[in-house]
């Protein structure tokens, strides 16, 4: 009948020293806590807003899930954050500026940068989002 009694402080389960109110989850931390568990647990609550934003701007409807291979469609969209797409990032960046710089006046297209690897004869398309929806013509819900 613990769970009765309201939150309980103490200090945090991993000894990195904080004292304050103990977690359910992580169990037994505390909030600011850095460890690799709390640090995770961040991320993926960082990484479900993204999706969200993502989800809500591309008009997808469907369950509401971590899960975006759910999500309904006639895509399967993978949303990505953090680290891991700042190369992808950087590099769309800096060739929309290039694109920029040669765009004729008036021309107000959105950009679109298409990736050509090595040994392949297919790319990848990368836009900004505000652009694809806009360009597509997409509600968001
Ligand atoms: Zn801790
Ligand atoms: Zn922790």
């Amino acid at each position: 009948m613990t769970e009765l009694l309201g939150p309980t402080k103490g200090y945090c389960a991993c000894n990195c020293g904080l004292f304050g109110t103990l977690r359910k989850r992580p169990e037994g931390h505390i909030r600011g806590c850095n460890c690799p568990k709390c640090r995770g647990k961040r991320n993926r609550q960082k990484g479900d807003s993204k999706a969200r934003q993502a989800r809500k701007a591309l008009g997808i409807t469907g369950v509401n899930s971590r899960h975006e291979e759910v999500w309904g469609g006639d895509v399967r969209v993978e949303v990505k954050a953090g680290a891991q797409v700042k190369p992808v990032v950087t590099a769309f960046l800096r060739c929309e500026i290039q694109s920029e710089q040669h765009r004729p006046i008036g021309d107000n297209r959105p950009f679109m940068l298409v990736v050509m690897p090595d040994g392949s004869k297919d790319g990848f398309v990368v836009m900004r989002l505000a652009d694809y929806v806009r360009h597509h013509g997409i509600e968001p819900v």
